[in-house]
């Protein structure tokens, strides 16, 4: 079976990318791909005054609405590839900034980044059962996954801490091309179990440029090393009920 091609962590004007939504949605369509997620970074700690992010409620919303024109357009032209919103939300940032800052159903997608310890899992944990709360466990939460995720930080401690939150919360492993290192057979007992769980797995490449929209192919190369291929068609069901 031909698995679609997905992207699904690209950053724009936005936050720190380079181009602009319609530079990357004419991109994306050009390059063949099927289901592509801008997630542009949000962050209230040091590096929100280094790098541009989505740290108002304003240009939240004008991202959403700008997205929002872009998935219409897809749908009236009837092309084959879907848009979805997403952001990357860097695990540094307060928990009061996030949760009075994002509503999670606004969203498709919602990556955090930088998770390296059993305290990150907590923190997430805590964040998203506050937003289930609040939003009645809607069928519009988001799909939750992990940014360029590096495993070495549970292979030795934590690994069944994490490899249960990741099922019991649904949340997806990223295969980032602009991280192999992270795919490394020296990991492989962390990738059976993601098998053996049946934990959601994605392809992002972190995009900051068009010119790297298209480098998923290692990804793809990578989950099927690992036998992951089911795992990846689980997530495409749940994206395909998400579509507009
Ligand atoms: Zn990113």
């Amino acid at each position: 079976m031909e698995l679609p091609k997905l992207n699904l962590h690209i950053h724009s004007k936005y936050s720190d990318g380079r181009n602009s939504i319609f530079q990357i949605v004419s991109t994306a369509l050009d390059k063949g791909l099927d289901y592509i997620c801008i997630t542009d970074h949000f962050t209230n700690s040091w590096k929100a005054d280094v790098i541009p992010n989505l740290n108002s409620l304003d240009k939240m919303e004008m991202y959403l609405d700008e997205i929002d024109q872009f998935q219409k357009y897809l749908l009236d032209e009837e092309r084959q590839m879907t848009l979805f919103k997403g952001i990357e939300i860097d695990l540094s940032s307060t928990e009061k900034f996030i949760i009075n800052t994002i509503s999670p159903t606004k969203f498709d997608i919602l990556l955090f980044e930088y998770l390296e310890n059993i305290e990150g899992i907590s923190f997430i944990k805590k964040i998203i059962n506050y937003w289930k709360r609040k939003t009645k466990n809607s069928k519009n939460f988001p799909l939750i996954g992990l940014a360029h995720f590096d495993p070495s930080f549970f292979v030795i401690n934590g690994m069944n801490i994490l490899i249960d939150f990741l099922s019991q919360y649904q949340i997806f492993f990223e295969f980032n091309s602009s991280y192999s290192q992270f795919y490394s057979q020296k990991y492989s007992s962390f990738f059976n179990q993601l098998k053996e769980r049946n934990i959601l797995v994605s392809i992002g490449t972190d995009s900051h440029h068009i010119a790297t929209l298209k480098d998923i192919e290692e990804a793809y190369d990578k989950i099927k090393f690992y036998e992951l291929e089911n795992n990846l068609i689980d997530l495409i069901q749940i994206l395909d009920k998400k579509r507009i």
